[in-house]
């Protein structure tokens, strides 16, 4: 039969296609640093819309487990904070370190484990579950909104690059004068200078680079609230 429908995995949570109504192969997810490795347990079980038995008992065993973790013998005074490869360190205590670390990152590991598979195990009501071919389109969107942020922000920098080269032919024009003023009032003072000297092509090419950077600036500030509107829109 083929797989028109996906689930949850009762193990690690993640969304498989369910090839004769069970989760297909999947590896572990690093994500929640449980330490696994190969081929996930919840493998061919029912997905987790449908049932919470498997993650019930691996919960369950998991608390067990932890609760039966033994810890190694204390570390001597001066081992704890040395790293397994220190020289000062005698082959006896390299041994109890790495047991110490075994033990740690076990607990770490049930710990999570169990913090991920509590809340979800208690708050369980079956679902129904979602077509491949939903959830494709969900993707999609995902996928078409992604693609818009990044033309707009694209285009939010192409407006700024603009805004740059419209600053820097005004200084190209502007070079010799005040530069204490800022650029734009600069500018101003050095074309009402020119045409007072009858520098009238001077003058017009002053006013006609101010009005291109003011257009440059508006567009700008266009392009920049389009993107941060569509990022919004995008992770809402
Ligand atoms: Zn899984």
């Amino acid at each position: 039969m083929k797989a028109t429908q996906i689930g949850t995995c009762q193990i690690c949570g993640s969304v498989q296609k369910l090839p004769n109504g069970r989760l297909a192969k999947h590896g572990y997810t690093v994500e929640y640093g449980w330490g696994f490795n190969g081929v996930c347990n919840g493998s061919e079980k029912l997905p987790f819309e449908i049932s919470k038995e498997y993650a019930e008992s691996a919960w369950s065993s998991s608390k067990t487990s932890l609760e039966n973790l033994v810890s190694p013998s204390e570390e001597e005074y001066g081992v704890e904070w040395r790293s397994i490869s220190s020289p000062s360190l005698t082959e006896a205590q390299r041994t109890l370190k790495k047991q110490w670390n075994e033990y740690n990152q076990t607990k770490q590991y049930l710990s999570e484990f169990i913090r991920f598979q509590t809340p979800r195990c208690f708050a369980w009501t079956p679902q129904p579950l979602k077509d491949v071919s939903e959830e494709a389109t969900k993707q999609e969107t995902a996928k078409v909104a992604t693609r818009n942020v990044r033309a707009l922000a694209r285009h939010r920098d192409d407006t700024k690059r603009e805004l740059i080269r419209s600053v820097e032919k005004i200084e190209k024009v502007v070079d010799c004068y005040d530069l204490s003023c800022a650029t734009t009032a600069n500018a101003h003072k050095f074309a009402d200078l020119a045409r007072k000297n009858g520098e009238v092509e001077l003058a017009n090419e002053v006013v006609n680079n101010l009005a291109a950077f003011k257009a440059a600036k508006s567009a700008h500030a266009e392009a920049t609230a389009a993107y941060e509107t569509d990022k919004k829109a995008a992770l809402a």
